[in-house]
């Protein structure tokens, strides 16, 4: 998998990081640089980068990248009247998307107790975390009833994410 190539950058992510607070000219230049070389657009770099390399500060890029997107879907029809909670949909979203590996498990499909080992019931053994509805609202901290309620609009956020993810591999020539 190509994709697994980024962990390349990550020596220059780190650098960047390190020596921002300083040389912010140098290294904004630096992140443009690679950015052009691959051609991919910042929702789509950070995207890869929080994915397949585990870079913690890419997911507030591609959150702020994607915030106006994602309130527009939510205008549409009807905007959540409680504060923060388009917020909480998008990030829950780029967890979904992002974050494949069962947690309860550290994704090897078995949780062991002291006499026994059994198949984990939170990705049925495969290793890969499942996400369904009463996952998701867990995570959002809301009531099951309340996240179904704007179910179309959460879909409409993981399509978006889903298709930057696509555009992003096939750019980097791993579809
Ligand atoms: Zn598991």
């Amino acid at each position: 998998m190509k994709a697994e190539l980024l962990t390349l950058l990550i020596p220059s992510t780190q650098s960047f990081e390190l020596s921002s607070t300083h040389h912010n000219k140098t290294t904004s230049e630096d992140i443009n640089m690679l950015l052009s070389y691959s051609n991919l657009d910042k929702k789509e770099y950070s995207l890869l980068l929080m994915k397949y390399v585990d870079d913690k500060t890419s997911e507030s890029t591609l959150f702020d990248e994607l915030f106006d997107e994602v309130c527009e879907i939510f205008l549409k029809r009807e905007v959540p009247k409680e504060c923060g909670m388009i917020r909480k949909f998008l990030n829950t979203a780029i967890i979904e998307c992002c974050v494949e590996k069962c947690v309860v498990c550290q994704g090897t499909g078995y949780l062991k107790t002291t006499d026994s080992i059994d198949k984990c019931p939170h990705c049925d053994g495969t290793g890969e975390f499942i996400y369904d509805d009463h996952v998701r609202s867990s995570i959002m901290g809301v009531k099951k009833n309340y996240f179904i309620k704007y179910k179309k609009e959460y879909e409409s956020i993981i399509e978006k994410i889903n298709a930057i993810e696509n555009s992003a591999l096939s750019k980097i020539g791993d579809t």
